[in-house]
């Protein structure tokens, strides 16, 4: 609903596992929210970088595959009836009388009594490696990130990067993929011990090829496909690898974009908040999960669910000042409009 100024008691910046966990934990003390992000779909790095991987340190979960984490949020979520603006980035956030105005990209105006930012590592993005015209493949035959390990079945994918990423994906694809290349500067690995121990041994049987040291340095192929990738050594001499794909995984370029002009204490790209309530050094405004930073903070979905249980009960006498908020156990209350 672009055009039109919506009302509403909580709005959340943000829709990774953190910021959808907040409409659950703001909706079971009877807060409204409005959700905003800036891709198209909800989850956050879990539904744009790793789909398909599965997660171990969910409490519950011994395993969970990234989307489908996202999915179950997503349904924990709904009987609060979150109002999502997807596709938006939130460019402007404002103090007004009695709370804050928000303002995106596409014209949506929100008017909110507090703020929860759950964004993340902020507008997130590959960092791309300085290719000429690698523009032209991407989407195609190169890609940032594997969302279905299918897609690769049967070609010749080349893998760059020395961190887990490259690592996890080499492992994985080597098991569907015709042939798989790894591109690394160095023989050292930045990867989890069992993974690289893992990748030297596929490395070993034949299943996959390492090219080290070496380095991007060429793309080529027509219309967007490719046909090679071109590596070059410490010495700049290069050679053709033959391939159908290139992965290039040199991790996320880090961004706050909009959100570092809104005046909030922050230390080293994150927003520096109060453990006890997670409020930033602006009262009624919020940051939850990866994008909040206090000392001894980990980055991690299961901290940002916790997180998301204090903003909610510190946010609460902001929304009804005077109201004294009941402590109550979900097992207790159920879950409010439920059927
Ligand atoms: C490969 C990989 C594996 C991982 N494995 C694990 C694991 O096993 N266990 C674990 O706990 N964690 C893991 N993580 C980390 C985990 O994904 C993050 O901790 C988690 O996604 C943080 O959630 P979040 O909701 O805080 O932020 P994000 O998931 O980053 O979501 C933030 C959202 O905010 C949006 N946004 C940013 N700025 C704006 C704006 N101005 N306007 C509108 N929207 C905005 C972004 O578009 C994004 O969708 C992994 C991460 C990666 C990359």
């Amino acid at each position: 609903m672009a055009g039109s100024v919506q009302q509403t008691d909580v709005a959340i910046i943000g829709a990774g596992p953190v910021g959808l966990f907040a409409v659950f934990e703001c909706g079971m003390l009877g807060l409204k929210c409005h959700v905003l992000d800036a891709l198209g779909a909800p989850g956050g790095q879990c539904s744009a970088l790793y789909p398909e991987k599965p997660i171990y340190d969910i409490p519950g979960h011994p395993t969970i595959a990234a989307a489908d984490l996202i999915a179950k949020l997503e349904e924990q979520a709904a009987p609060f009836a979150p109002v999502y603006h997807l596709g938006q980035e939130v460019e402007a956030l404002q103090r007004i009388p009695g709370g804050f105005r928000l303002a995106t990209a596409r014209g949506t105006a929100i008017e909110t009594k507090a703020v929860i930012i759950a964004a993340g590592v902020g507008a997130f993005g590959p960092n791309r490696p300085p290719l000429d015209a690698i523009e032209r493949y991407e989407g195609k035959s190169v890609f940032y990130l594997v969302s279905r390990r299918e897609a690769f079945r049967d070609q010749r994918v080349v893998i760059a990067g020395g961190g887990d990423s490259a690592v996890d994906w080499a492992i994985s694809l080597a098991e569907v993929a015709a042939r798989v290349m790894v591109v690394h500067r160095r023989a050292k690995f930045r990867a989890a011990p069992e993974s690289a121990a893992r990748l030297d041994a596929l490395a070993k049987a034949g299943r996959i090829d390492m090219v080290i040291p070496y380095q991007l340095s060429g793309l080529e192929g027509d219309n967007g496909q490719l046909s090679a990738v071109v590596v070059a050594d410490l010495d700049g001499k290069t050679k053709k690898l033959a391939a159908d794909v290139l992965l290039p995984f040199f991790g996320l370029s880090m961004n706050l974009g909009p959100i570092a002009q809104w005046g909030l204490a922050l230390d080293h790209h994150h927003i520096t908040v109060a453990p006890a309530t997670c409020m930033t050094s602006a009262e009624g405004i919020f940051a939850i999960g990866d994008i909040a930073t206090y000392p001894g903070k980990l980055k991690l979905i299961l901290s940002g669910f916790a997180e998301a249980a204090l903003a909610a009960h510190a946010i609460y006498p902001l929304v009804h000042p005077g109201e004294a908020l009941h402590f109550e156990y979900s097992t207790t209350k159920g879950v409010p409009g439920k059927v």
